[in-house]
């Protein structure tokens, strides 16, 4: 039986829950809690860890929906990057906390987490999956496979036999909810339940919030949360639903491009560092430098961590922070990292306040 559903919308706002009478509805008839904060970095990524892990980025060790991890630019909305690259480099462990799925499974239960957004994202949600703990289902293409499923034998068997994707504006959520009452709850019979839908995080990042699309956006989710929880206590009567977000969402104008080395360079710093092109790659690090700098730490100070650039900054491709999805494709830029120059350095006039909001 489901004890528990857990739905998450990804990007939904709590304001935003009164154009969803549904929700409404449902937020009328149980408990709301109004206290709910996303994790910082407010990201999906480190969000969905820490959903499922109850600790926080810093201790799941995914800050960021892209980070780099022994030379590898890491994206984690890529499965087989945070199994092939990540978890090897941790030591077969890909949170080196346990996550809910694997403490149900310590007591013989079940976690089964289906995803609408990245792949990845979905397997954050139940990393023992890829050790047959309950098992973590993305509708998104993976490999030779309309979908990506985890462990292995729920591969095999949806291979074969998966619900029709259905017409309409939101598919992949149509075929999530037909995937879990045709086959997840009676075959794989979980005992919590956990779906991210994706949908609407993907639409306001294209047009913002407060717009007809995204308006669009959430009442189309909001009967499609109806058609799926009216379904699923059709099965399981007593049912616990959880309703929640992994962060809210805002209309940004301006944007920093922290990737963008030579437009972050203060005036005050322009004789403090030296930009060196071709670099292998711009990287993290020269940005950390630059923020260190402008802080307020000394040349000596950064420079170790800057150097040697060569080694590292191995890994192909450029790094970016610009918020796009996780299967954008990259930019590729000029390659260029900053050298402090002790000889032109002076302390900053004045100690700087970086603020920042950031929803992905
Ligand atoms: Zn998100």
């Amino acid at each position: 039986m489901v004890s528990t559903l857990l739905v998450v919308v990804d990007g939904l706002r709590a304001t935003d829950v009164r154009k969803m009478p549904f929700l409404t509805q449902l937020a009328h008839r149980g408990v709301s809690y109004r206290q709910a904060r996303s994790v910082a970095p407010s990201l999906t990524r480190p969000a969905a860890a820490s959903l499922a892990s109850g600790a926080p980025p810093g201790v799941t060790g995914i800050p960021g929906n892209r980070l780099w991890a022994d030379g590898h630019l890491i994206d984690t909305g890529r499965p087989d990057h945070l199994v092939e690259l990540l978890r090897s480099l941790r030591g077969d462990r890909l949170l080196p906390v346990p996550a809910l799925g694997e403490h149900l499974a310590d007591h013989g239960h079940k976690l089964v987490a289906v995803g609408t957004g990245s792949n990845g994202c979905t397997l954050l949600l139940n990393p023992g999956a890829v050790d047959g703990h309950g098992a973590a289902i993305g509708a998104r293409p993976f490999g030779h496979d309309a979908f990506y499923a985890r462990p292995e034998s729920v591969r095999r068997r949806l291979a074969g036999s998966l619900p029709q994707a259905a017409d309409g504006p939101f598919p992949e959520l149509d075929w999530a909810t037909d995937l879990i009452v045709d086959y997840v709850i009676p075959e794989l019979a979980p005992d919590v339940l956990v779906l991210w839908s994706g949908e609407l995080d993907d639409v306001q990042h294209a047009n913002g919030v407060d717009g007809p699309a995204g308006d669009d956006a959430l009442s189309e989710i909001d009967r499609r949360l109806r058609r799926l929880i009216d379904r699923v206590r059709e099965q399981t009567p007593h049912t616990d639903v959880i309703v929640t977000a992994d962060h809210g969402f805002s209309n940004a104008t301006h944007t920093v491009d922290v990737a963008d080395i030579e437009s972050l360079i203060p005036p005050s710093l322009t004789d403090a560092v030296q930009l060196v092109d071709n670099a292998p790659g711009t990287d993290t690090h020269s940005v950390g430098a630059l923020v260190r700098l402008m802080l307020g730490a000394t040349p000596a100070q950064v420079a170790p961590a800057l150097a040697p650039p060569a080694e590292r900054a191995a890994s192909t491709g450029s790094w970016s922070t610009d918020g796009t999805s996780s299967d954008a494709p990259h930019r590729h830029r000029r390659p260029v990292t900053i050298r402090p120059s002790s000889r032109h350095w002076a302390p900053p006039l004045a100690r700087r306040t970086c603020t920042s909001t950031a929803s992905v």
